[in-house]
């Protein structure tokens, strides 16, 4: 046996208040106004939607929302209720807690079976609130004694004639706010109602399918269910046998093959699927190795390369490989989006051909390597080699490149920069030392130290003339 346990309100037609459903039935009175409201089997059914009371009583979802897989129990002390002695407490209405409180037992009607399959017992109903007692107040007009017990919000003065309206202090006294109560509704389902429950609609299948512990004959059945939804639910459950998951890769729809991707035993079939969201599927998947990410790298279809772009265990030479071939930006700006940006890929991408737009978001990455710094202070676009010069650290060589850069503003900048003064600074000295060298040396050794010098650093001695 199986249990259903929920807690339930419904508004007042006449006053809105939210009143708790105190038993499974057509009906309900609400304890503020007194009107009665009527409760449909739709009204029943949308508070015990067909999909989650199949996922409860099949055992596939400890709760959800209002319902709950609960089993019965005393509303006094939690003590479980013994669904053996249900079935005796059917004839006296009920039976009696080791505590002393009563607990309601009926056996379920027709529209109780029909919103719960297999129900058999209702327990934990109860009966309407008990009445306030009436409450004494003075009457507005002629001040003579009145009462009221909470049925009309009007009272007329038995003396005067007089209307007198309730204050709200002396309404809420009369209507205290209610508990809701919990009702559990207990079912016994065949194997076969199992089976029609469980794949009666597209909705509760699916609800299945994601589940985790199921009946093991409801596998197969789910694995093969018309509606594409349900078998890509089976196809991304891990809890679902990897032979049952296997076939799925090779499914007609598209979305139920790209849910396999976590399936390792699936990926050589993935990595040559005709449709390029299962393949992009594939490439965003975290259990993809990184021999399937390279290969996914050269893929002709966009959306593929940018899930390789930005997976996280494509290899860092994979990612090189791309910048080379790739003339798409999105894919550029999906691997600048990484968190880790390794120092070869930002060097690749920084070439002095590079687009404006991806060239200056490098130039201005916190942390950007020398080479790539370099290579960008030679970029065609005027606003690129500016944001470079923005930064506080900047390489020797690509000052001196920008220090000589065609636009006057930009080379004022370059050599203004705290990095290549200082620069400078240790290139004066540095030539000072070596030409002071050259003349002690002429004076002392004669010219042949001096030749041979000079040619030891004539390399250095070129690079450094100004
Ligand atoms: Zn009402
Ligand atoms: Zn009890
Ligand atoms: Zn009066």
């Amino acid at each position: 046996m199986t249990a259903l346990t929920f807690r339930l309100t419904h508004p007042c037609v006449r006053c809105q208040r939210a009143l708790p459903l105190r038993t499974l039935c057509d009906r309900t009175c609400c304890v503020a106004c007194g009107h009665d409201t009527p409760l449909t089997e739709d009204a029943w059914r949308e508070k015990l939607p067909r999909a989650a009371v199949a996922a409860i009583l099949l055992g596939g979802r400890p709760s959800e929302g209002a319902l709950s897989h609960q089993p019965p129990c005393c509303r006094a002390c939690q003590r479980p209720v013994a669904l053996a002695a249900l079935a005796d407490a059917v004839p006296s209405g009920g039976l009696r807690c080791a505590c002393g409180e009563h607990i309601s037992v009926r056996a379920a009607d027709a529209l109780t079976a029909r919103l719960v399959p297999g129900a058999v017992f209702i327990v934990s109903e109860q009966g309407p609130p008990a009445a306030a007692s009436p409450v004494l107040f003075a009457c507005m007009g002629c001040g003579s004694a009145m009462s009221a017990d909470g049925r009309r919000r009007v009272e007329d003065c038995g003396r005067c004639q007089a209307a007198n309206y309730l204050p709200d202090d002396l309404w809420r006294a009369l209507h205290p706010v209610e508990d809701a109560v919990s009702i559990t509704v207990v079912s016994r389902l065949t194997a076969a109602d199992r089976r029609a429950l469980s794949l009666e609609s597209p909705a509760s299948a699916r609800a299945l399918a994601m589940t985790t512990s199921l009946d093991p004959a409801l596998w197969p059945l789910l694995a093969a269910h018309p509606a594409p939804s349900v078998r890509a639910a089976v196809a991304g459950n891990p809890a679902a046998a990897v032979s049952l998951r296997l076939p799925l890769a090779a499914d007609p729809d598209p979305t139920v093959r790209a849910a396999v991707v976590d399936c390792r035993a699936a990926h050589s079939r993935l990595l040559l699927d005709a449709e390029p969201s299962v393949r992009a599927a594939l490439a965003a998947s975290r259990h993809t190795p990184p021999d399937a990410l390279s290969r996914l790298a050269e893929d002709p279809a966009l959306i593929v390369r940018i899930a390789v772009a930005q997976a996280e265990g494509t290899p860092d030479a994979a990612l090189c490989a791309m910048v080379a071939l790739e003339s798409d930006e999105t894919v550029l700006l999906a691997l600048l989006s990484r968190p880790v940006l390794p120092d070869a890929l930002l060097t690749a991408m920084a070439v002095p051909s590079q687009t404006a737009r991806i060239a200056r978001h490098i130039a201005a990455l916190p942390e950007l390597p020398h080479a790539a710094a370099t290579q960008l202070a030679g970029h065609f676009e005027d606003t690129v080699r500016q944001t470079l010069l923005d930064r506080d650290d900047l390489p020797v060589r690509a000052l001196r490149t920008l220090a000589a850069d065609a636009v006057p503003g930009l080379r004022q900048q370059a050599r203004a920069h705290p990095d290549y003064v200082v620069a400078r600074r240790q290139r004066r000295r540095v030539t000072l030392a070596l030409s002071s060298a050259l003349v002690l040396l002429s004076g002392m050794g004669g010219l042949l130290g001096a030749v041979l010098l000079a040619s030891q650093f004539s390399d250095e001695l070129l690079r450094l003339m100004p």
